[in-house]
């Protein structure tokens, strides 16, 4: 049953979904799906019941009309057991063909599923702790963070704890459950921005405050940013946060959404209108009437952005420890590379692992003497600590294979740019290389040194994949997204036109300049 919201007196003003969500909360659906539609099969589901698979995780899979599903399972923070990992390796070999994606939001995806597979892959999910729930749908999706929380030695404080009460707080809680928009949250202690602050909806980052006398670790606190096809940069409400209080701060934010965000259009029901309309002096009264009155800002800690990137080998915080840092290209991988994670965070570490938001995966933990014999593992020969400066740093979103919302194809065009460029070009410094298949951005492109952006293209023999291109997009200091360059450019003349831009770039480049600074 849907609550009775007060939005529900306006209901003509709110758009089909909005009616939707009010005769029925979304996560009503996953009842739905494993005591009715998966005992009933595909042809059993209404149309427009569709739109409510989300909550549970689920989108249908390009085509439609194949009866096949993506799931995506949350891993808050890029946390993962060596248990969960064959989990989800068992999962996908015995109902997803193998494949497992990992994404920008660290979370996972598997594909070709189909509805009589839900109830035995929810349940086992949930014997290991891990959901689908929420992964999508207009409610609080995968919390991201650092995935070196708590061994990170650029780390204030590790977060691991706050992610865990942050998820216990959000996950499954009807309060929060109808939100206007999907609704990004990111929280990291790190001093280099790997939860891409300025890219959430809500984000906390690293800052300290004297506070009687005492210096204080906690938070400063972000909101309003998100990407799609009209980008905002979250900006910084005029508070400091102790740890104890995230949790507070964050259901107070979400309130504030939930109560005052827009629901008439799906296009601008996004926090990050509300914060632009508003602005964040404004946002921060009405928060205040929440959750009472904070301290004001301290002192921020963070000192630059590193893309989320983490490969090779390093030291943690704990003295003979390290992490090594495995790079996946463009984010695909597989049931039996997921299980050989999971034997090497046992064999080597301990019997952890870590996905991070670059697509990309950690072994932590791993004692110094036992490095020299993990690198030399033949998993470590795809999956390399040490990728090229392409490859390694390529970042692609689902794409016309299996998104019904996607224009181009964009895993295989990403994979052979790089490669091609790898080959092509010697290069001392990586370069950041997104692809979107259409403006919805799971692929972060506006934050990519060279960005990809998929559309069609009319030429002589037709209608023709192309791609818009644009440079230079960071998330330093503030932030800033990339510049979008004049014109379009057929799919198969990328490869070729991002080979001319890098080497003008090499060639013009002051000594130490890199692609975005
Ligand atoms: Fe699909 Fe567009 Fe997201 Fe790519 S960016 S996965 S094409 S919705």
């Amino acid at each position: 049953m849907a609550k009775q919201w007060a939005w529900a007196e306006q209901a003509d003003q709110l758009n089909q979904v909005e009616r939707l969500k009010l005769e029925q909360d979304g996560l009503d659906i996953i009842n739905d799906i494993i005591h009715i539609y998966a005992k009933e099969g595909f042809s059993s589901i209404p149309e427009e019941k569709f739109s409510l698979f989300k909550w549970a995780g689920v989108y249908q899979q390009r085509p439609k009309s194949d009866g096949y599903f993506m799931l995506r399972i949350r891993i808050p923070s890029g946390l993962l057991t060596s248990q969960q990992a064959r989990v989800l390796a068992s999962l996908s070999q015995d109902y997803g063909r193998g494949l497992i994606d990992v994404t920008t939001r660290q979370a996972v995806q598997y594909h070709w599923l189909q509805i009589e597979n839900f109830p035995d892959i929810f349940k086992r999910l949930g014997e290991v702790g891990l959901y689908s729930w929420e992964a999508c749908g207009d409610c609080p999706r995968t919390i991201v963070g650092n995935a070196l929380a708590g061994i990170d030695p650029n780390e204030l404080i590790d977060t691991r704890p706050i992610v865990a009460e942050l998820e216990k707080a959000f996950l499954l809680n009807r309060e929060f459950s109808n939100l206007p928009r999907k609704y990004k949250i990111s929280i990291s202690s790190s001093i280099y921005n790997p939860g891409n602050a300025q890219i959430n909806d809500l984000s906390f980052t690293p800052a300290v405050k004297e506070i009687d006398g005492e210096e204080v670790i906690g938070f400063h606190v972000w909101v309003g940013g998100g990407l799609s096809n009209r980008p905002h940069l979250a900006k910084q409400l005029n508070i400091f946060v102790r740890p104890e209080q995230v949790v507070e701060v964050a259901k107070g934010i979400t309130e504030v959404f939930r109560d005052h965000g827009y629901r008439e259009k799906r296009h601008k029901a996004r926090l990050k209108f509300l914060v632009a309309d508003w602005g964040v002096d404004k946002f921060l009264e009405v928060l205040t009437e929440i959750i009472g009155p904070y301290p004001t800002r301290g002192m921020d800690k963070t000192v630059g952005w590193n893309a989320g990137y983490f490969n090779g080998v390093h030291r943690q915080k704990q003295d003979g420890y390290y992490y090594v840092g495995l790079n996946i290209p463009v984010g695909r991988t597989s049931a039996e590379e997921f299980f050989q994670l999971a034997d090497l965070a046992d064999q080597y570490g301990s019997g952890s692992l870590r996905t991070v938001n670059t697509q990309n995966i950690i072994i932590p933990d791993v004692p110094k003497d036992q490095l020299d014999e993990l690198l030399k593992e033949p998993l470590l020969q795809r999956l390399t600590p040490q990728p090229k400066p392409f490859t390694g740093y390529a970042v692609s979103c689902t794409g016309i294979e299996f998104c019904n919302l996607a224009l181009t194809e964009t895993k295989e065009l990403m994979r052979r740019t790089a490669e091609f460029l790898d080959q092509e070009i010697e290069i001392d410094q990586p370069i950041r290389l997104h692809v979107n298949g259409c403006p919805n951005s799971c692929g972060q492109q506006q934050i990519a040194d060279i960005g990809l952006l998929g559309g069609k293209m009319r030429t002589k023999e037709g209608m023709v994949e192309a791609y818009t291109i644009s440079i230079g997009g960071h998330l330093h200091g503030d932030g800033q997204f990339n510049t979008q360059l004049k014109g379009r450019v057929k799919s198969d003349d990328v490869p070729h036109v991002l080979k001319g831009l890098v080497l003008l770039f090499k060639e013009q480049k002051q000594s130490n300049e890199t692609f975005t600074q």
